[in-house]
């Protein structure tokens, strides 16, 4: 594996699963980063702060501070900020994704906005949909956390926040601009924020049209392990070509 440089995980289906760790991660991690290894963690969750993050990896013993973490939250808020400035957003999400935007210098609003973010909102419901429409017939922008189908959990899988972006793109005709995993955004505001260069990174992902592509696109090392979504056979279904592949996370180094 590369030179110290940075390992930039994903989570769920590479870290943990749901509650539980996958096993081997936080020595790998410790020893990554005792190496000299930048370790990041890139997630397109965006119910959560970047501190809720931290703090539920620091309780599975990878010592981790928000710092160390980018969700599609927080870089739709950074992304907003440098592309708009400071705006006014009507959130179709959850309290996570409220903290970062309002932490950026955004200020939330009904009516009239200059943004409606969307992002998985497990108190979704046909009013906030209206009122989602309301604003972008008004005019104002589409911009989506992610477009992930479907929500991984324990042991089975709820709709994901690419549900409610669809309705809202459906009853509006609206294309959003897409913050998360693929997409360009939140890889840019990865590199921004730690300064770092594609060529010196390493993605490790379980998802192949998410983690391994972002990666790709960006000119990442990028390693797929099969402890989560995509397997073996998905490679060729999807023509989406990891460098590496592994077993798991504990493979690594
Ligand atoms: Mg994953």
């Amino acid at each position: 594996m590369a030179g110290p440089g940075a390992y930039i995980f994903d989570l769920d289906g590479v870290v943990y699963h749901g509650r539980s760790i996958i096993p081997g991660a936080a020595e790998i991690i410790e020893r990554l980063r005792a190496a000299g290894s930048r370790v990041v963690f890139l997630t397109n969750n965006a119910t959560r702060t970047r501190e809720d993050i931290a703090a539920k990896l620091d309780g599975m013993g990878i010592g981790c501070s928000a710092g160390d973490v980018i969700s599609s939250a927080y870089a739709a808020s950074l992304h907003i900020l440098k592309q708009y400035g400071p705006s006014s957003f009507f959130p179709i999400g959850e309290q996570g994704l409220v903290t970062e935007l309002e932490r950026a210098g955004h200020t939330m609003s009904g009516q009239n906005v200059d943004c409606v973010v969307v992002g998985l909102d497990r108190q979704f419901t046909y009013d906030k949909l209206a009122a989602g429409l309301d604003n972008l017939r008004k005019g104002a922008r589409f911009i989506a956390t992610n477009t992930d189908a479907m929500l991984p959990t324990e042991n089975d899988f709820l709709p994901g926040a690419g549900s409610m972006v669809a309705a809202l793109a459906a009853a509006s005709g609206v294309e959003p601009e897409v913050v998360g995993k693929p997409n360009r955004p939140i890889m840019d505001v990865l590199l921004r924020e730690y300064g770092l260069k594609a060529g010196e990174c390493t993605m490790v992902g379980d998802r192949l049209e998410t983690d391994i592509l972002a990666g790709n696109n960006v000119g990442m090392h990028t390693v797929l392990v099969l402890t989560g979504a995509s397997r073996m056979e998905d490679i060729e279904d999807l023509g989406i070509r990891p460098d590496t592949i592994l077993d798991s996370i504990a493979d690594i180094g």
